[in-house]
């Protein structure tokens, strides 16, 4: 009886091993991922959350689900490297666990975005209380630009130069390196490169990472040139590129409408252009002959909020779709929303879809028809394309099939009903 046992206990993984090759594989989709220059009709196999192969007519025999993916596109997952995650309760408190920032699953997914980057909602004072509500019981992969400011996002408390520690924020950065990618500046409102200097300096203490500036506001402006060219290094990233305030300098003269030659100066140096969407910080009037000439964004990003998403920047894929409308090409529009912000925090595991890799994909419709594409000002633009998301993987899962397209269809287990002890 033992001995049967035995045989079936070692028999049965064999056989599952055999007969249910892959647990799913994707048929027919158009796989475009920049990092492998793969831009064409492929299947993909996942097993055990990885991508197992890449090639054209693989078996479906066996597989525990199959996804038809003919006319849509398939991606890397999604990556949208300036979000708001540290929602909370607490009043007055805006983007630091409090009631302007987003949980990120009801968001990403639907979406196609598998990762996402909080641009300084959290501090170093305030990241572990970030890490235990969000970060810790997210699906999606959330990682982290720390704030300088300890409080992080708490309003009137990103003007205070006393709470911008650059060592503590190393210290920080260091003691929590799987979720922390770099430092966020924003907000700040004076004439004076010291917070500028202190993120940069916590970057450097903390090893090297990289830096996202949001250029806050003056009167008179800083300089974007001594920004760009002399505070920040190669690989720091200047966000909201294409916003157009008055208490900021911009990339696009409006005079001339050409990009002014330091900008194109400071992409070829190194420095990272993010969209970094928002609510204010994105105008048609500075995107639009930015990539008539050619500028592109290194990285599209949605700063996404309770006040942007409802509000002309909606989503990622209306983002990119916004850039699609402008002219910039298909390719590069998923490059940068996937393997170049990847590129971007040093996570060169992710935004891609190389053999080994995590099993992050997008499956993307391309639907056509007659769109509208705003800016805050009111500015439209016409559109006869816009992205849509048909069905999100994570980690090997189907975390989001918007038309069935899995067979059989991916049925969520319930949650259970667990009664839990009031204390
Ligand atoms: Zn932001």
């Amino acid at each position: 009886m033992r001995k049967i046992f035995l045989l079936f206990a070692i028999s049965l993984p064999l056989t599952l091993l055999y007969s249910q090759p892959f647990a799913i594989v994707i048929k027919e989709g158009r796989v475009i991922d920049p990092k492998n220059n793969i831009d064409a009709v492929m299947d993909i196999a996942i097993n055990d959350g990885k991508i197992v192969k890449v090639a054209k007519n693989i078996e479906t025999k066996g597989a525990l689900q199959v996804v038809n993916a003919k006319g849509l596109l398939v991606t890397p997952g999604l990556i949208d490297i300036h979000s708001h995650n540290f929602w909370g309760t607490e009043p007055d408190h805006q983007y630091e666990n409090g009631h302007l920032a987003l949980p990120p699953d009801g968001f990403t997914f639907r979406n196609g975005v598998t990762t996402v980057v909080d641009a300084g909602s959290s501090g170093w004072r305030t990241f572990p209380t970030f890490k235990a509500q969000t970060v810790d019981v997210a699906k999606t992969r959330v990682l982290a630009f720390l704030n300088i400011v300890g409080e992080g996002m708490r309003g009137g408390y990103e003007q205070n130069l006393n709470d911008m520690d650059s060592r503590m924020a190393a210290l920080v950065a260091k003691r929590y390196k799987d979720i922390i990618v770099g430092f966020k500046l924003a907000h700040f409102e004076g004439h004076d490169w010291t917070p500028t200097d202190r993120a940069v300096e916590a970057g450097k203490l903390a090893g090297g990472i990289p830096v996202m500036v949001d250029f806050g506001g003056s009167t008179p402006t800083l300089p974007l040139e001594e920004l760009l060219m002399q505070h920040l290094r190669p690989g720091d990233i200047f966000t909201h590129c294409f916003g157009q305030l008055a208490t900021r300098e911009y990339l696009v003269d409006i005079q001339t409408n050409k990009v002014k030659p330091f900008v194109w100066q400071a992409q070829k140096r190194g420095i990272v252009f993010d969209v970094g969407y928002g609510g204010i910080s994105f105008a048609f009037s500075q995107a639009i002959p930015a990539v008539k000439e050619g500028f592109y964004p290194n990285s599209i990003s949605t700063d996404i909020h309770v006040g942007s998403m409802n509000n002309a920047m909606k989503d990622m894929l209306t983002t990119m779709s916004k850039f699609m409308a402008m002219g910039m090409d298909l390719k590069s529009v998923i490059t940068a929303s996937t393997w170049n912000p990847a590129k971007e925090i040093k996570r060169e595991e992710l935004g891609n879809l190389s053999v080994g890799s995590g099993a992050d994909v997008a499956i993307l419709n391309v639907r056509e028809g007659k769109f509208g594409l705003f800016d805050y000002t009111g500015f439209r633009i016409p559109a006869g394309k816009r992205l849509e998301c048909e069905m999100t993987i994570r980690d090997g899962k189907i975390v989001y099939d918007f038309n069935g397209i899995a067979t059989p269809v991916t049925v969520p287990a319930r949650p259970s009903r667990q009664l839990t002890k009031q204390k």
